[in-house]
């Protein structure tokens, strides 16, 4: 697919990038600053359309699906987890996990359950009321990830969800989401972290817009 942000001067920001990628994988895509690993993955999970190609989920071209559906295919199949972690400041972690449901049509009483379950997954369970300025950054992605996986979406994309930590945080980041793709979960990360991308099975490499590398190890190197 391509993508071409219109304006005085256009800018070209996906050019024929195409691959695929399967139920369960674990991939890793870098590349320098500008090179459109963010554009991808908003378009890949289609919040935003490409300006000509395909993005095809579970089969499915998402090309002739309304606005409206394409946010309920969201809801239940995809998960994101962004850099900046984007939570509500005011509102307590298991408010900010169950408001990941709010488009699912469940209750919320069983929001709020399920929301602490994904709270107690990413290690969070004795966290529940505390709002996002009494978290560490670690802390922070992690209730953003279980915002992520609290409707048990088949696919996470997660644009360099270690970017704003310190290492060792960043590591036990990875890690999780390391443990959440072998528990089924496709884990789609884009990350600048060359050591951390060198760990995980799949590796995609982005250049100007267009994919130089597609790189898949017979065996992932994740210890
Ligand atoms: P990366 O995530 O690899 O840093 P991006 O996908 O964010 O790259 O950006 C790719 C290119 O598209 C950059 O040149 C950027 O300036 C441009 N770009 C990104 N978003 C927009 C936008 N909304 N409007 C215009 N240009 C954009
Ligand atoms: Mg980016």
């Amino acid at each position: 697919m391509s993508k071409i942000y219109p304006g005085a001067s256009p800018v070209v920001a996906l050019d024929r990038a195409t691959f695929s990628v399967r139920r369960g994988e674990l991939v890793a895509i870098v590349g320098p600053s500008g090179s459109g690993k963010s554009t991808l993955l908003q378009v890949m999970g289609t919040l935003d359309r490409p300006t000509s190609g395909m993005v095809r989920i579970v089969g499915e071209d998402v090309a002739g699906m309304s606005d409206r559906a394409l946010a309920g295919l969201r809801a239940s199949r995809i998960g994101f987890v962004f850099q900046q972690f984007f939570l509500a400041q005011h509102a307590t972690a298991v408010e900010n996990v169950a408001d990941g449901m709010l488009y699912s049509g469940t209750r919320h009483r069983a929001r709020i359950r399920a929301a602490a379950a994904a709270l107690e997954r990413v290690g969070l369970g004795h966290r529940l009321s505390h709002r996002p300025p009494e978290l560490s950054g670690g802390e922070r992605q992690r209730v953003a990830i279980a915002r992520a996986l609290v409707g048990n979406p088949a696919i996470v994309l997660a644009d360099e969800p270690t970017g704003n930590l310190d290492s060792a945080s960043g590591t036990a980041i990875f890690e999780l989401l390391t443990e959440l793709n072998a528990e089924g979960a496709t884990i789609i990360m884009i990350t600048h972290d060359r050591e951390l991308a060198a760990r995980l099975p799949r590796r995609i490499e982005v250049l100007d817009g267009r994919i130089v590398a597609d790189v898949t190890f017979a065996q992932g190197r994740s210890t």
